[in-house]
């Protein structure tokens, strides 16, 4: 396909002209608005590309989509009826990405 090298080198242009200088401290400002599908096109594209190079992020981001997942768990047992007993192993797991996310601020 001839248009796959067009698209990569329009999309390298376009990332030329981003300034790319977002940093750690940034990229979690943008966390919240990345799940929650508001962040702006062009955050978006500093988010993702913060996100290929550094690898700290990534392991960030993905202890955050754990404890989101995590808590909505919890949530969802707390509405039944019979709430029952929360696994220990799932509360410890939701105290260790808490933790995660503090030692990081
Ligand atoms: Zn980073």
């Amino acid at each position: 396909m001839k248009t796959g090298h067009t698209t990569m080198r329009k999309l390298r242009s376009a990332v030329m002209k981003l300034p790319l200088m977002l940093t750690c401290r940034e990229f979690e400002d943008f966390v919240l608005d990345y799940f929650e599908g508001t962040l702006p096109t062009k955050q978006h594209v500093i988010f993702d590309i913060h996100l290929m190079v550094c690898h700290d992020c990534r392991s960030y981001l993905a202890a955050y989509q754990r404890s989101v997942a995590l808590s909505k768990a919890v949530f969802e047992r707390l509405e039944d009826p019979v709430p029952g007993d929360v696994p220990e192993d799932l509360v410890e797991a939701i105290i260790a990405a808490k933790d995660e996310r503090y030692r990081r601020t």
